[in-house]
């Protein structure tokens, strides 16, 4: 490739970039390169399977349109794979040295905590000195939706990775608020990880990364620690915006670095984006930035339901006898929509009334029982039809007698307090308000609304009226 191919790469790269925006474009571009172009044809490469595949399937259309913008001759665009293997861990991570472990003789093989029981893959997970892993987390009760496909997609793929297949993103940082299904996501691709593939991988929640640091150290064992993060090919770190204090983020720094640097991959949740881990170094910010960043939003109404059901199953291998209407699964994921974990107890209050009553479970009963898990509502869009239909209602005069010219007090007065109400309950402006009362214009709705206002302070009958219908429009 010569420099010409390199300077045409690179406006093509501004191009993708201002048409992308930087987040899409560092997660998906950033690591693409040119290797040449040949007449109509450019090759470009990728250092993964699935970079590849992303790319070919949602940008494709969009990096040629854009290479054609600067180059109107190009055709087609061949992606490939580049190879990359994984590298050795350096001799020695960059961690400070601590004293000698050689006159330790407790058994330091697994770092600094002792063995545990448990599934062989839990074993090896807690040998390692890993947060618990709670086995009703994993993929197959995760229900994907528009929300997390993409954190889902990566999650996945970096379970099923084998171990010297190149990295394709890394670190990789989920994102999301309090109960979207973060811990959800990394326990599985923890659980997946260990059962499907040689590869070791290490989940630790922030607390236990500093925790293990901190015991590690007073123990004067961080070399042992050390050894065994050198064994694990995938480190999990949930919940890292807790993750505190100068001398554990500076070891956090340099284990990411080693990691990373040597192929090894990370996976690490947090509440936040990395730009607003405000306590952490600047540096480390743009080393977790500098991966593939997802964010997973709200669980819309269509997920929430389909976990509910998927709940229920899992709930009924233990209680066979819970029996959830879909009705009832309707009403909580329409209801209950904040996050999953009050989907969970909303769930459980069901299961436990049915197991301590006998009684089977009804729309009313979820009502009651879910009631405090409610949030409000958000204010009803209220349509100016609306508010005629029951303003006439309230007056005793038809909808069309609003809308008309006529003049007799019996219709001016609700046609005022229709208009007034319309400007007040909705969006509209005065000259929409205006078309939809009969084509009037807008300075007869200000009059209108004026007209109103000022009645309302003195005319506590009138006062009272509107508070009604005001409030029949709410509900
Ligand atoms: P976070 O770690 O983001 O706070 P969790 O992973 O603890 O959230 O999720 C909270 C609850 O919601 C858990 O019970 C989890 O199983 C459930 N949950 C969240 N998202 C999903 C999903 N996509 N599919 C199934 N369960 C989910
Ligand atoms: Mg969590």
């Amino acid at each position: 490739m010569n420099n010409v191919e390199q300077d045409l790469w690179n406006r093509v790269r501004e191009r993708l970039k201002s048409n992308v925006g930087d987040d899409i474009f560092n997660s998906w571009f950033a690591r693409m390169e040119l290797e040449a172009i040949d007449a109509d044809t450019v090759r470009m490469s990728v250092p993964t399977r699935f970079l590849k595949s992303w790319v070919q399937s949602h940008y494709a259309e969009r990096l040629l349109t854009c290479w054609q913008d600067e180059q109107a001759a190009i055709a087609r665009i061949e992606l490939t794979v580049r190879s990359a293997v994984l590298k050795p861990l350096p001799p020695k991570m960059k961690l400070p040295e601590i004293a000698p472990v050689a006159s330790d003789r407790r058994d330091t093989r697994t770092g600094f905590e002792s063995f545990r029981g448990g599934t062989p893959i839990s074993a090896a997970h807690d040998a390692l000195g890993g947060s618990p892993l709670d086995p009703r987390l994993c993929f197959e009760s995760f229900v994907v939706g528009r929300s997390n496909t993409l954190a889902h997609a990566a999650a996945k793929q970096v379970a099923q990775g084998r171990r010297g297949d190149a990295v394709m993103f890394n670190p990789l940082y989920i994102h999301a608020g309090v109960g979207l299904g973060k811990t959800h996501l990394l326990q599985a691709l923890a659980w997946a990880g260990n059962a499907a593939t040689e590869r070791k991988v290490l989940y630790l929640t922030a607390e236990k990364f500093m925790y293990g640091f901190v015991a590690a150290l007073r123990a004067q064992n961080a070399l042992a620690f050390k050894e065994a993060l050198r064994t694990i090919d995938v480190l999990v770190i949930d919940d890292l915006q807790f993750l505190q204090g100068k001398s554990t983020q500076a070891e956090f720094c340099h284990t990411l670095n080693a990691l990373i640097d040597s192929g090894r991959q990370v996976v690490i949740a947090a509440d936040r984006p990395p730009s607003e881990l405000e306590t952490l170094d600047e540096r480390v910010r743009s080393r977790l930035a500098g991966g593939l960043v997802v964010e997973m939003g709200s669980l819309g109404e269509e997920l929430r339901f389909e976990i509910l059901k998927a709940r229920v199953t899992a709930a009924r291998l233990h209680h066979p006898g819970f029996d959830v209407p879909s009705a009832v699964l309707a009403y909580i994921s329409k209801a209950v929509t904040h996050n999953g974990r009050d989907l969970e107890g909303a769930l459980n209050r069901l299961l436990a009334h049915s197991k301590l009553t006998g009684q089977p479970i009804t729309l009313e009963m979820a009502e009651r029982e879910v009631r405090d898990l409610i949030r409000p509502q958000e204010p009803k869009r209220i349509k100016i039809e609306e508010i005629q239909r029951i303003v006439a209602r309230q007056y005793n005069v038809s909808r069309a007698d609003l809308l008309s010219s006529r003049r007799t007090a019996n219709v001016v007065r609700p046609r005022q307090v229709a208009m007034y109400l319309a400007k007040l309950m909705t969006l509209r402006s005065l000259p929409e308000i205006g078309r939809r009362f009969g084509g009037r214009d807008h300075t007869t709705v200000l009059h209108a609304v004026r007209k109103i206002e000022n009645l309302v302070h003195s005319d506590t009958s009138l006062a009272e009226e509107i508070e009604i219908l005001k409030r029949q429009l709410q509900d």
